[in-house]
């Protein structure tokens, strides 16, 4: 049996990927790393050669070596087919003399369907072979993208169910809507009468509730989470990095073996972290660019080597990237440091006791040899999104905007940069539309669409402004005691 698979915090236990993607956390509160990582590079000729398709193969295929190649293929498969509206999936397009790489063509319009389309998809493969025949049930609390990404990317997926909370009227007109119109068998929406946090703690309260669980078992069926530290959505992220050299390869740009750098928009840490590992398994990185909003936690950090959490928490109009602790990072730390699990435990105990920790000397060096950093609050980035426009004819969004306004910024190292577009501009349409020097007044989600397109001339995607004509079909709104209960109801529905 493989066990590749182990904690940040402790490497006495061994499992493998399928366990881990379908537990998502250690059980120490570990994240699941592999020491594997780096044995097997893969080949850039045939990268280059390759569609997106037969690149998601073999990078699934090399982080996740226990499914087999008929499970990876028939994931792939399933993951990225016809809901995306451009088959090459995520495209690579000119902006000014760098890259723009569009990781928005899936069905709700936001980089993070890579991933969720994904997996459920390899929760269900490592479900069945299992063979205990659970249901495993996802709960997930959200501000707003990540709720609908998974629902869409879990409906109607064979032994598995999503219930997502979202905090009633503090989600954008269009959020709200794309969750509250999800179809599928196996879906439940749920407002909460509170705030993002409260919905949240909501959640970790059901997680943590040992009756619960029991009585859920009872019935075949464990809680899990779809949260962006579980294995399985970072893995699927990889693919894009090879993709996008394989692509600028193709188009002449670079010459195979060149390194190129990379601009992520940063929130959790998880985007950015999928280039690592794509570095670490031979794709030519020079520089990895970690871009943050106001919520600048992670500057400070690359550029110090303290990590500090105690800070304002600002809400910026990049809202996915409004985060201050960034969980992902702890897979860093733990490869940074040679995998000294001891250390990577006690940085983590002092973040959470202290609000603090400082990395050793030579974790920052290494830290420094790959990534670089910059920030841009609101104003930069709405000045951004206007002159990409204005200079460029590019329309960008909120998130997109943080990345280039931290590239443009920043003299070129004489490689080839790729700035990663983590959103479609309509679905933040109203700060868009701001941002190019338009009113808003009075104007509701759709209408600011409307605004957008015809100031631009160009057209928001179908399944953004379908959504004034689709049906409502979840309105419960409840209060944060009756959580539980719901989603025991959701259960007893979805898999009675
Ligand atoms: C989630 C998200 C991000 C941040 O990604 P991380 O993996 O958390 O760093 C950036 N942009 C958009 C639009 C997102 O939804």
């Amino acid at each position: 049996m493989e066990t590749s698979y182990h904690s940040t915090r402790s490497n006495t236990q061994g499992f493998e990927s399928k366990q881990a993607i379908l537990m998502g956390i250690a059980p120490d509160g570990g994240l699941f790393v592999s020491d594997q990582i780096g044995n097997n590079t893969l080949d850039l000729s045939t990268v280059c050669a390759n569609d997106y398709h037969a690149n998601a193969r073999l990078v699934l295929k090399t982080l996740l070596p226990d499914y087999t190649t008929e499970e990876i293929a028939s994931c792939v498969e399933g993951a990225y087919g016809s809901q995306w509206d451009t088959s090459a999936i995520t495209p690579l397009s000119p902006i000014g003399t760098d890259w723009l790489l569009e990781l928005y063509h899936g069905p709700t319009c936001a980089f993070k369907d890579v991933a969720l389309q994904m997996l459920p998809r390899l929760m269900s493969a490592a479900s069945s072979t299992a063979g205990d025949g659970r249901n495993v049930m996802i709960l997930t609390a959200t501000s707003g993208d990540t709720g609908k990404a998974a629902l869409d990317g879990f409906a109607d997926v064979e032994g598995t169910g999503v219930t997502v909370f979202y905090p009633d009227g503090k989600v954008s007109d269009v959020q709200r809507l794309q969750m509250v119109t999800q179809r599928g068998s196996n879906v439940a929406v749920c407002g909460i009468r509170g705030n993002f946090d409260d919905a949240q703690t909501g959640v970790k309260k059901i997680f943590s509730d040992p009756d619960f669980a029991a009585r859920l078992l009872a019935n075949n069926t464990v809680l899990s989470s779809a949260n962006s530290i579980n294995v399985g959505r970072l893995v699927p992220q990889v693919t894009y990095y090879f993709d996008a050299y394989a692509q600028l390869v193709r188009a002449g740009a670079v010459r195979q073996g060149d390194a190129i750098d990379f601009c992520v928009p940063t929130g959790n840490f998880g985007d950015v972290l999928a280039g690592f590992y794509a570095q670490q398994i031979g794709l030519p990185v020079g520089k990895l660019i970690v871009a943050s909003n106001a919520n600048n936690v992670l500057t400070d950090f690359i550029t110090t080597g303290t990590y500090d959490r105690r800070r304002p928490f600002h809400k910026t109009i990049s809202p996915s990237m409004d985060i201050l602790v960034s969980s992902n990072l702890e897979r860093l730390l733990y490869y940074l440091s040679g995998g000294d699990c001891e250390l990577v435990a006690a940085y983590m105990h002092d973040l959470a006791n202290k609000g603090f920790y400082t990395v050793s000397a030579s974790i920052l060096e290494a830290l420094r040899a790959t990534f670089d950093c910059g920030f841009a609050d609101d104003v930069a980035t709405s000045a951004t999104i206007r002159s990409t426009w204005n200079e460029l004819g590019v329309l960008i969004d909120t998130h997109t905007a943080v990345g280039k306004a931290v590239i443009d910024a920043r003299a070129s190292e004489g490689r080839q940069r790729v700035c990663l577009s983590t959103a479609s501009p309509y679905k933040f349409s109203s700060d868009v539309l701001a941002a190019l020097g338009a009113s808003t007044a009075g104007l509701d989600g759709f209408a600011c669409m409307d605004e957008l397109e015809k100031l631009t001339n160009t057209k928001a995607p179908q399944q953004l402004s379908g959504l004034r004509t689709a049906t409502e079909l979840h309105t419960d709104v409840c209060d944060q005691d009756k959580m539980e209960a719901f989603v025991e109801s959701a259960c007893a529905r979805v898999f009675l």
